[in-house]
């Protein structure tokens, strides 16, 4: 499981993020939303371990990762902007997370063994790895593209391709179909929805559209201030809004 238990985090005099607890279960999809300045991004970027928290702790299967940089949490995170390297194609894109494991493995190594950087049988793999990414989310015929050459539906799916090659624990999602038009938003949903039920990855997934978190999710947390207000099945944050706020953002009948 991925454990988040009293996480606070301060900006200045600020507290953004006001003790958050959730126990997010192994292969569950959990949509984070809340309006927008609420804390959502801040708290995934808490879990990547890209920002630290100011107290409390996340867990991964009960270890506490607060010492573990973000590229060995076996965590992927997708951006709402795709930030994909616009030098490198689309093959190198979804390599590069490969490459950074491999590099960092070789830091720890005392002895420099045969996993070297360009070491023929790791660059074998790892070509293989992306392969198979791309198949998954039906980029494999442009693979040698550069992003500038692709659609917003195709760079997302690469940014996905990009998350999914790490094989990681969980993914970690912040509005990764916002700059999509409703169409491809529609469709990519669909896509993300089967990549779950396909993998059983653990999804934490943020988004600002009730429809995508009511119709994606095993369950839905509401956040707002820095809170976690309620996180339930759908149906129970719909028909039975703890909290009149939630009701309000979640657009309950009461
Ligand atoms: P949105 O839906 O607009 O993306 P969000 O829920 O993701 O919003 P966060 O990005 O987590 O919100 O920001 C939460 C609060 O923390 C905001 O008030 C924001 O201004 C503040 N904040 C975020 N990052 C920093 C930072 N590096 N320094 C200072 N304040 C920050
Ligand atoms: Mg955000």
């Amino acid at each position: 499981d991925l454990q988040i238990d009293q996480v606070t985090k301060t900006f200045g005099d600020t507290q953004v993020l006001k003790g958050i607890s959730l126990d997010i279960a192994d292969g569950e999809f959990v949509s984070l939303v809340g309006p927008s300045g609420c804390g959502k991004s801040t708290l995934l970027r808490i879990i990547a371990g890209l920002e630290g928290q100011t107290s409390g702790a996340i867990r991964i299967h009960g270890q506490d990762v607060s010492g573990i940089r973000a590229a060995d949490r076996n965590l992927s995170m997708v951006f709402q902007s795709y930030a994909l390297y616009p030098h490198l194609t689309v093959a190198e894109n979804i390599s590069v997370p490969l490459k950074m494991r491999q590099l960092s493995a070789v830091q720890r190594l005392p002895v420099i063994g045969p996993f070297l950087p360009g070491s023929r049988d790791k660059n074998v793999e790892i070509a293989a790895a992306v392969k198979h990414a791309a198949q998954t989310l039906e980029i494999d015929k442009l693979l040698d593209r550069k992003p500038g050459q692709l659609s917003g539906g195709q760079r997302q799916r690469v940014a996905l391709g990009r998350a999914l090659v790490r094989e990681p624990a969980a993914f970690l999602l912040d509005e990764p179909l916002s700059n999509l038009d409703a169409k491809l938003r529609v469709q990519t949903r669909a896509e993300i929805a089967e990549l779950h039920r396909r993998i059983g990855a653990t999804f934490v997934y943020v988004t600002h559209d009730q429809v995508e978190a009511m119709t994606m999710s095993s369950r839905i947390a509401v956040m707002m201030d820095g809170e976690i207000l309620q996180c339930d099945a759908p149906d129970e944050v719909y028909h039975n809004p703890l909290d009149i706020r939630v009701a309000e953002f979640i657009g309950s009948p009461k």
